[in-house]
């Protein structure tokens, strides 16, 4: 039988990139996001191309009501989630602490967060009680440094690499393996709404440079969740080669 990969945040970048590379590989999948659009049309290409089976949860995720009705709405033969990708996230703003948006932070938290925190809690109850599971939290170099100007943004970040420190302790007992993948700059649709739809602002962060595609991202979650079940990866730190850290990065002028 197949095994059934939850992505969430699966309507763009690397999530939807990862859904693509989990396809080739014949894993079933259930893709979620608020834009359903999106999704139908990754799933009319998956099933089309790869023959696998493809379940569509449209929910907000910083909503916990939404996130559980739609969870209850599985049906039986989708419960048995094997792998779940904490994906989804965003950020908004670059702004000084005294300067933030309240808005924006409350975004981010509820997002990278509290909705990481309320998918993990129904999938991993499941994973627990069929005793296997893998779970992969997607952080970010945000995660392991902070940044000028990055600072709620960072903060979430480095709560999603405690959590995976903290998951993996709890779930240790349980046979649950959890593993982190935290990149650098991926060119997706990231910047594009950390700056609310300007577009020269968000190509400005790529000039001069090559950064990491979405499916690099993706590669090395592949590698993760494909390890013989001995084996758990804690955590890959991946960066485009013209970045050191999130503060030194080579543009050509
Ligand atoms: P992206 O292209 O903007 O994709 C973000 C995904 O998250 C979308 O599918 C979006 O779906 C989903 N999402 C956002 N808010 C949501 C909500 N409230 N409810 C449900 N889904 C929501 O950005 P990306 O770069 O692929 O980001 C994926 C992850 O990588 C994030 O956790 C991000 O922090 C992390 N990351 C990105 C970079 C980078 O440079 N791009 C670097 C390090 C880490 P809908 O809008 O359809 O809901």
């Amino acid at each position: 039988m197949s095994k059934i990969v939850l992505i969430t945040g699966a309507s763009s970048g690397i999530g939807r990139a990862i859904a693509i590379k989990c396809a080739e590989q014949k894993y079933d999948l259930i893709l979620t996001a608020r834009r359903q659009e999106r999704l139908i049309e990754l799933k009319e290409y998956l099933t089309a191309n790869f023959h696998v089976s493809v379940y569509i949860l449209c929910f907000d995720i910083q909503q916990n009501d939404e996130v559980v009705s739609s969870f209850n709405s599985l049906p039986s033969q989708w419960r048995d989630i094997d792998i779940l990708i904490n994906n989804a996230g965003l950020a908004l703003g670059l702004e000084t602490i005294d300067n933030g948006t309240l808005w924006h932070w409350e975004q981010m938290i509820d997002t990278n967060l509290k909705g990481l925190l309320y998918i993990t809690k129904l999938v991993s109850a499941e994973m627990v009680r069929r005793h296997c599971g893998a779970i992969v939290n997607i952080g970010s170099i945000a995660g392991k440094e902070v940044y000028q100007n990055g600072n709620v943004y960072c903060a979430t970040k480095h709560a999603v690499d405690a959590l995976t420190k903290a998951m993996r302790i709890d779930l240790l007992r349980h046979n649950i393996k959890v593993s982190q993948v935290a990149p650098g700059m991926v060119n997706t649709e990231f910047s594009l709404v950390r700056f609310e739809g300007d577009t020269q602002r968000a190509d400005s962060i790529y000039n001069g440079l090559t950064p990491l595609m979405a499916e690099d991202v993706a590669d090395a979650v592949m590698f993760v969740i494909t390890r013989p079940p001995h084996v758990t990866i804690n955590d890959i730190v991946i960066m485009p080669t013209c970045q050191a850290n999130t503060t030194n990065v080579l543009r050509e002028v």
